[in-house]
């Protein structure tokens, strides 16, 4: 019997409920439970492929080749279950289809209306099978209550409550507890409001989840509880802790996984097994020492345009027992006035990560350039690899036009826009007038590693599979000339067509990857590429 847990959220955006599912969903896993978050999206873009990293931070891809929400990267790294696309949906993408049913006149005359045509469709994606032996599907709802979109995600997930009754549905609501200083008082106000707004479209929630930065009093948890209709033992207290990763441990210890078995009325369930995140915890805030990692990129701004970069750093430093500080810089800042070796003292690895246009992206040249010439530790992914190439074609291999399509026509192009390429068995065509959404090249593919390359070692195999997403691709016509000059293809395509990796010959660490290894990076399996890059840093933070 799969059992289902929808997580909505109240007061304020930004409560973190993404890590708050993700934590829920590795307190059922530790206690012997499969599980599968989902995350539905109201807002209308079919996706967020299309969306700024300023809007939505990163967008994160699934092995399907699905452009998904950021909150599926943090179920990947707390659970190690590996979303996929039947695992997020929009508003956007309901519509999409229900309009081409529409049009295809399968709704055989019917008027289509948000109840129940929407709500159907957001119903049948929830049931959508989970796959086999899962116990319990955690459903985020994107949003808080009272958005006007998110309207439909809300009436749908009450009539799965109806239909499913309370032995297979639960509600858990995120909400937020102040402290307002003058008062001296923990406000529960907010949260009486945001129940009420809950209970008036016809959800009782059974569990709240209350994220406030000091204990909450015994008080006003019974105060809340009356107000809002639950048993004081569900009103969790959801403080503040010091790491991500410290949040299952901490949920635990305030009861959350208990009570949602209690209303499960699984009481014989087993005793969850946090050791491994208490491992964690321990690197974590018990480190053998620290390194620092340039991040050089155009949206240093907002830290959640790289969340699984960063996060895949934290993974990198927890293989080495050292804490990573990520170092935020604006490629922009290496322009003629600024010498490089000011922006980047005390680094002791340059990561030049994914990216798009030509903004900024001299930058991230003249990074790779002195983190070559100078035998600094230097990861480049996607954008990062491709400009990297440039970099070493123009001022290694001496090919001064050296240039991507992506700043425009070149004579040059090292790297240019693909216009085919086989997934599986088929072939993909794009040209410049194809859509923009969704029509990169998404998702797993495989890569070939050549024998004896650092690559080939540090992945301790010749085969491999990352996720991509991107556009262009480094052009094979150009690899002889720039290998001659000490660059190393040393991962392909399996037809031997696309560089994936080129690794640089004299150089203690210098690796760029075509795909985005961050992706498949999580806490207790960090990423081979990402702990070999930070034990090179630790190399270098002894050496300067
Ligand atoms: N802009 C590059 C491309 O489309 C790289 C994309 C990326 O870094 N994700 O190929």
């Amino acid at each position: 019997m799969i059992r289902y847990i929808f997580i909505t959220g109240g007061v304020v955006s930004s409560l973190g409920k993404g890590i708050a599912s993700a934590a829920m969903g590795a307190l059922l896993q530790a206690r012997g439970y499969k599980v599968r978050l989902r995350k539905l999206d109201p807002y209308l873009n079919v996706d967020p492929g299309t969306m700024s990293p300023r809007q939505h931070g990163e967008v994160f891809v699934t092995d399907d080749g699905a452009e998904t929400d950021l909150d599926l990267g943090h179920y990947e790294r707390f659970t190690g279950v590996s979303a996929r696309q039947s695992d997020n949906i929009t508003t956007g993408r309901i519509y999409q289809s229900i309009i081409e049913k529409e049009r295809r006149g399968d709704f055989l005359g019917a008027t289509i209306q948000v109840i129940p045509h929407v709500t159907d469709a957001i119903k049948e994606f929830i049931l959508t099978d989970p796959g086999e032996g899962v116990d319990f599907v955690l459903c985020e709802i994107g949003g808080t209550v009272g958005d006007i979109e998110g309207l439909p995600f809300f009436e749908a997930i009450r009539q799965l409550g109806q239909e499913l009754g309370p032995e297979r549905a639960c509600f858990i609501h995120l909400t937020l507890l102040p402290y307002i200083p003058a008062a001296g008082e923990m406000k529960t106000k907010p949260t009486q409001h945001s129940v009420k707004e809950l209970r008036s479209i016809g959800i009782q929630p059974q569990i709240l989840l209350c994220r406030c930065d000091r204990p909450i009093p015994e008080t006003e948890k019974g105060k809340i509880a009356s107000f809002c209709n639950v048993r004081p033992s569900s009103v969790i207290e959801a403080r503040d802790v010091g790491h991500i990763y410290d949040v299952p441990a901490a949920y635990h210890a305030e009861g959350l996984d208990t009570e949602v078995l209690w209303h499960f009325r699984m009481d014989d369930a087993p005793k969850p097994d946090l050791s491994r995140w208490n491992e964690i915890a321990q690197t974590i805030h018990n480190p053998d020492g620290e390194v620092c990692i340039g991040l050089v990129g155009k949206y240093t701004d907002v830290p959640d345009a790289y969340k699984s970069v960063s996060e895949a750093l934290v993974h990198g430093g927890l293989a080495n027992k050292v804490r990573v500080k990520v170092r935020m810089i604006d490629s922009e800042q290496f322009d003629d006035e600024h010498h490089p070796l000011d922006i980047l003292e005390g680094v002791h690895g340059v990561l030049l990560p994914g990216g798009f246009g030509e903004r900024g992206a001299h930058g991230k040249m003249r990074a790779a350039r002195f983190a070559r010439e100078r035998g600094i530790p230097c990861f480049g992914i996607c954008y990062g690899m491709q400009l990297s190439v440039v970099e070493a074609a123009r001022h290694l291999a001496g090919m001064k036009g050296a240039s991507t399509t992506e700043f425009g026509p070149t004579d040059v192009p090292v790297v240019g826009l693909i216009e085919e390429w086989t997934k599986g068995n088929q072939k993909i065509t794009r040209d410049e007038n194809t859509d923009k959404g969704g029509t990169m090249r998404l998702g797993a593919y495989p890569a070939i590693l050549r024998k004896g390359s650092k690559v080939a070692e540090i992945y301790g195999s010749t085969e491999i599979s990352e996720r991509h997403r991107h556009r262009y691709e480094v052009n094979r016509n150009y690899i002889q000339q720039i290998e001659a000059a000490g660059v190393v293809f040393s991962g392909m395509s399996p037809d031997g067509l696309l560089p994936e990796i080129i690794e640089l010959k004299d150089h203690p660490w210098f690796i760029g990857v075509q795909f985005h290894p961050e992706l498949k990076s999580r806490p207790f399996e960090p990423h081979p590429l990402f702990a070999s890059f930070i034990e090179a840093a630790k190399v270098q933070s002894r050496l300067v």
